[in-house]
């Protein structure tokens, strides 16, 4: 069979990475979650005050794009690769508010598009690959053989957010939540470099309305068409 290169995109929380996920798993293809790498991206910015009040200095970020160091690691316990930052594990503070608050506007910056860009069409060199993001099909890999470009509703995706941040114990409302989900795709989808839209060749996937297993069976028969042609 064929091995391929497998884009996802789409907006916030609509289960991109699940899916993309299984599908790895169950082609043997490599996963990766490029949200993880600018969100890692923004948490350095936290941590070194490019952050206060209600902007972000980019030029202090561009000026130290060298000095971040990403890359990702398989936890053997879960089965899953995981992201590093310089050296450590980073995976669960980069899924705080505080990211999520951030990221966005650190992925307009153009300079740290393009470094995480370059490592992303670095790691899919070899194909075998499924890669989530908003850019995947449009700009990492524009010749990806299957492209799918999910959405949903900004309330079912809120709503799958929000129960996510309890079950780890955050104190957040459902209303700030569907705020910053909202307020991501607009930032997100009018951006000047590289905004959220769908390639002309990617398959719209609504799944506000679709079970997992569903959505997974059906992505699986694209990949799976395509791989024996
Ligand atoms: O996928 P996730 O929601 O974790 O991504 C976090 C943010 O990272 C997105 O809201 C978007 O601003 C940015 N992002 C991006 N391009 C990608 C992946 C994520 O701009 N390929």
């Amino acid at each position: 069979m064929k091995r391929i290169t497998i884009a996802i995109d789409g907006f916030s929380s609509t289960g991109k990475s699940t899916i993309a996920k299984q599908l790895a798993t169950a082609l043997n293809y490599v996963y990766v979650d490029t949200g993880a790498m600018y969100r890692a991206v923004t948490l350095y910015a936290l941590l070194e005050n490019f952050v206060s009040e209600e902007a972000l200095d980019k030029r202090a970020l561009i000026g130290a794009l060298d000095t971040i160091d990403l890359n990702f690691e398989l936890n053997p316990n879960s089965g899953k690769s995981e992201i590093r930052l310089n050296g450590k594990n980073v995976e669960t503070e980069i899924r705080t508010m505080a990211v999520s608050k951030w990221v966005s506007p650190v992925a307009t910056v153009k300079e740290v598009r393009e470094k995480l860009v370059a490592m992303q069409q670095q790691m899919g060199v070899e194909k075998g690959i499924v890669m989530d993001g908003r850019d995947i099909g449009t700009v990492v890999f524009p010749d990806a053989e299957l492209k799918i470009f999910m959405t949903a509703s900004a309330d079912a995706r809120a709503n799958r957010r929000y129960k996510e941040l309890l079950d780890k114990g955050e104190q957040v409302t459902f209303d700030e939540v569907l705020k910053n989900v909202q307020e991501r795709d607009h930032i997100d989808s009018t951006r000047e470099v590289s905004p959220l839209r769908k390639a002309d060749d990617a398959i719209v996937f609504d799944n506000s309305d679709m079970g997992l297993k569903e959505q997974f069976e059906r992505i699986h028969n694209y990949a799976l068409r395509i791989m024996v042609a």
